[in-house]
C-alpha cells in the first residue's frame, strides 16, 4: 500500500512538471515570436515590402535610385558617438568644441577616418545588389557636412561592390535639389527629412529601419508615417 501511495505521489509530481514544461515552452515560442518587432505606433497602417517586391515593381529599363548614408547602407554610430562625447580635448572637454557636427575637424576625421569604423547593413547590400543586377545607376546623398578628406567613396566601394560611388555632400541643405537633378525614381532613407525631400522631388520614397543601437534621436523617425513603403526587416 505503501508503495501504491509513493507511486502515486511520484506521478502526480512528473504530471504537474509536464504541465510547467508545456507552459514554459508555450511562453518561449511567444516571445520568440515578438521579439522583432521595432515599429508598434501606427503598425496596421503601414506598407511593408521586401527587396523581392521593390524588384518586381521596377520598369525593365535601368533606372537611377538615391541613397541616403548614414542608419540607411552603413551603421555609422561609432564615429558619431566618438565624436559627440568624447573628452580628449583640453581639460577633459571634448576634442571638436562645444558643438561638434559645426566642427571642420570633426568632419575631416568622421569622413577621412570614423568610417573605418562603420559597419556596412545587410538591408543595405542587399538593395544595392539588386538594383547593380539590374544596371541601375546608384546615388549616394548625405546630409553631412563636405570636408577636404573623404575614404566615403573607398568604403562603399569596398563594402557593396560599386566601382566608382557617386558621393554628394548636401552640407545640412535639403536633398530635393540633388534628387531632382540626378534624376532619382526611387530614393532610400531612414529619416523623414529623406521621404518628404523624396517625395518633394517626385522620387519614390522607401523607408529603410534605423537599428535599435543607432545614436541618431535628432533627426526625426516615424516609418510609414507620410504613407511610403517600409522595407521589412531592414534594421541591420
Ligand atoms: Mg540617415
Amino acid at each position: 500500500m505503501l508503495n501504491y501511495l509513493r507511486f502515486a505521489y511520484r506521478e502526480n509530481i512528473m504530471k504537474k512538471h509536464l504541465g510547467l514544461t508545456i507552459v514554459f515552452a508555450l511562453l518561449l515560442s511567444v516571445t520568440a515570436c515578438t521579439v522583432e518587432k521595432p515599429i508598434t505606433a501606427i503598425d496596421r497602417d503601414i506598407q511593408y515590402v521586401t527587396v523581392e517586391v521593390i524588384q518586381a515593381s521596377l520598369p525593365e529599363t535601368p533606372i537611377v535610385v538615391g541613397f541616403d548614408i548614414d542608419d540607411t547602407v552603413l551603421f555609422s554610430s561609432p564615429g558619431f558617438h566618438y565624436g559627440l562625447t568624447n573628452h580628449d580635448g583640453p581639460g577633459s572637454t571634448n576634442l571638436y568644441g562645444d558643438d561638434p557636427l559645426h566642427s571642420s575637424e570633426f568632419w575631416n576625421d568622421m569622413n577621412g577616418e570614423f568610417d573605418k569604423f562603420s559597419l556596412p547593413k545587410e538591408s543595405g547590400r542587399a538593395l544595392v545588389k539588386m538594383h547593380l543586377t539590374r544596371g541601375d545607376k546608384i546615388v549616394f546623398i548625405t546630409a553631412r557636412n563636405s570636408s577636404t578628406q573623404s575614404i566615403l567613396p573607398e568604403i562603399l566601394a569596398q563594402n557593396f561592390g560599386i566601382p566608382k560611388p557617386d558621393v554628394i555632400f548636401t552640407s545640412e541643405s535639403p536633398k530635393t535639389q540633388f534628387i531632382q537633378e540626378k534624376g532619382i525614381l526611387v530614393y532610400y532613407g531612414d529619416a523623414d527629412s529623406d521621404m518628404m525631400q523624396a517625395q518633394k522631388a517626385s522620387a519614390r520614397p522607401v523607408r529603410v529601419i534605423r537599428s535599435t543601437l543607432s545614436t541618431n534621436n535628432a533627426s526625426a523617425y516615424q516609418p510609414g508615417a507620410f504613407g511610403e513603403e517600409v522595407l521589412i526587416h531592414s534594421a541591420e
